[in-house]
């Protein structure tokens, strides 16, 4: 086996354990193979081991790589969303993850409505309310995922979250369970698609075990499959 599908057969093992663990249904986890600055030949492996959900951050390279990977996979967009780009993005992507704001979610769901169909999102939320970070403020949310919830040609399945980074998972965990309460909260006034079974889309490569723990039902991770990812500053 290559060494993608070994550390993905890694992952997947480790999030069916840290999910029994936690008292939740095994299956109850999906994972977003988070495929950023991967090229197709690489993905493909990751297909060749039957995964077939992967996560894109950059619109212009998503629409290079997904057609070479046929009609196979699903593909959920992670990355900053801006309204010139909502066409495009809502044509390629089964899910957009990173719904933060009214303007772009009206732009989606005109987009989803001129091509004939329902887009699924997930509203992301600036959990610990960073200056510089993307997602609607959680105070804001709950106007938001109400106007959300007129939008005919959108359904909003949850929340996603980036938290502040740290080192230590450990840290990341008051923010995955604030994220559960907002999105228990919202449940409650039935803002969501499906309020039984509520999205929460949290956790990456370093934290995801913690995600899980603190009821994650989608995690990102990219560097525990693929690899580091070559940094900015990198020559190359
Ligand atoms: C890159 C990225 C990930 C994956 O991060 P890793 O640390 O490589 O697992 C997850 N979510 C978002 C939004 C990302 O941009």
């Amino acid at each position: 086996m290559s060494s993608i599908g070994i550390r993905l057969q890694q992952v997947l093992r480790a999030i069916t354990e840290a999910t029994v663990q936690a008292g939740r249904e095994p299956g109850s986890v999906k994972l977003v193979a988070v495929s950023k600055t991967v090229p197709a030949t690489l993905v493909q492996e990751a297909m060749d081991c039957g995964h077939m959900l992967f996560g894109e951050n950059y619109l212009q390279e998503a629409q290079e790589k997904i057609p070479l990977l046929g009609a196979g996979p699903s593909w959920h967009f992670i990355g900053r969303l801006q309204s010139n780009k909502c066409r495009d993005v809502a044509a390629l992507f089964n899910m957009v993850e990173t719904v933060d704001r009214l303007k772009v979610a009206q732009r989606l769901n005109e987009c989803a409505g001129a091509l004939d169909r329902r887009l699924n999102i997930l509203v992301q939320v600036n959990i610990g309310e960073e200056a510089q970070k993307a997602g609607v403020m959680p105070d804001e949310t709950g106007p938001l995922l109400e106007s959300i919830a007129a939008c005919a040609h959108l359904s909003c399945h949850g929340l996603m979250a980036l938290p502040p980074y740290f080192d230590k998972p450990e840290a990341s965990r008051p923010y995955f369970r604030q994220l559960r309460q907002l999105g228990q909260q919202f449940a409650h006034k039935e803002l969501f698609y499906n309020n039984h079974q509520v999205e929460l889309s949290m956790g990456m490569s370093g934290d995801y075990i913690a995600a899980i723990e603190e009821g994650a039902t989608i995690i990102r991770v990219g560097t525990a499959i693929f690899g580091a990812r070559p940094q900015p500053g990198d020559l190359s």
